[in-house]
C-alpha cells in the first residue's frame, strides 16, 4: 500500500473527534494525486457523507460547472475539505474538529505537493489565514508556505445568494489567468524539447 493509500485508510477509520460517531463515511478527498491545483472546501455535507466523496451535492455541481468553465476537469485537480467528516446538520466545524483534521490536510498537501491551493469559503480560508476576512481576501492570490494560495467564496454561498454567482464566476476566470501565468515558464521551457521531438 502506498503512503497516500495508507493516509486515506487512516482518514476513513479516524476516531480522533466526535464527528466520527455520527458519520456514515469519512470523506478524505478525490482527484489526481499529482495535481498542481488543490481545492479545499469546508466539510462534507449530506451527499458527501452518504457516498464518501467530496463535493457531489448541489455545491459540487456548481463547482464542476465552474471548473469546466475554465477548462478543468475534476480528475485533473484534487478536491478535499478542512474536516473530513460531516458536522451534524451541516453546522460550522468547531475549532477542535478542525484541529483534529489538521495533520490529515497537512499530509495531503505535503504528498500531493500542489502548486496552487484554492480555498473555498470562509472556513477553509480561516484555516490558513486566521482572523482575516474572506470578503476582503477573495479573488487575490497570495503566498502560503511557498505555494500560491487563492481564496474564493464557497460555491454553496453562491447558491444561497445569487448575487455572489457573478463574483465566483469572475474569480474563476482570474484563477484561470493565474494558472496560465504560473505554468507559462514551464511551458516555455518544454516547447523547445517538444519541437525537437517532432523533428
Ligand atoms: N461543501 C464542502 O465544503 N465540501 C463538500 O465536500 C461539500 C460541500
Amino acid at each position: 500500500m502506498s503512503d497516500f493509500d495508507e493516509l486515506i485508510r487512516q482518514i476513513r477509520g479516524c476516531t480522533l473527534c466526535s464527528l466520527s460517531e455520527k458519520r456514515t463515511n469519512a470523506v478524505p478527498g478525490d482527484g489526481s494525486r499529482t495535481a498542481d491545483i488543490m481545492f479545499i472546501g469546508e466539510g462534507p455535507g449530506f451527499y458527501e457523507d452518504r457516498d464518501g466523496l467530496p463535493f457531489i451535492g448541489p455545491a459540487g455541481k456548481l463547482l464542476n460547472e465552474l471548473l469546466n468553465s475554465i477548462g478543468l476537469k475534476r480528475d485533473e485537480v484534487y478536491i478535499t475539505n478542512v474536516v473530513k467528516c460531516r458536522p451534524p446538520n451541516n453546522r460550522d466545524p468547531l475549532p477542535g474538529e478542525v484541529a483534529s483534521c489538521k495533520p490529515y490536510l497537512e499530509r495531503q498537501i505535503e504528498m500531493i505537493a500542489p502548486k496552487v491551493i484554492v480555498m473555498l469559503g470562509r472556513h477553509s480560508f480561516l484555516r490558513f489565514f486566521p482572523g482575516e476576512s474572506i470578503g476582503q481576501a477573495r479573488g487575490k492570490a497570495r503566498k502560503w508556505n511557498g505555494l500560491l494560495a487563492y481564496p474564493i467564496y464557497h460555491p454553496a454561498a453562491a447558491l444561497h445568494n445569487p448575487k455572489l454567482r457573478p463574483v465566483i464566476e469572475s474569480d474563476f476566470r482570474r484563477l484561470s489567468e493565474l494558472l496560465k501565468e504560473a505554468f507559462q515558464p514551464e511551458r516555455a521551457q518544454e516547447e523547445p524539447a517538444q519541437q525537437l521531438s517532432l523533428l
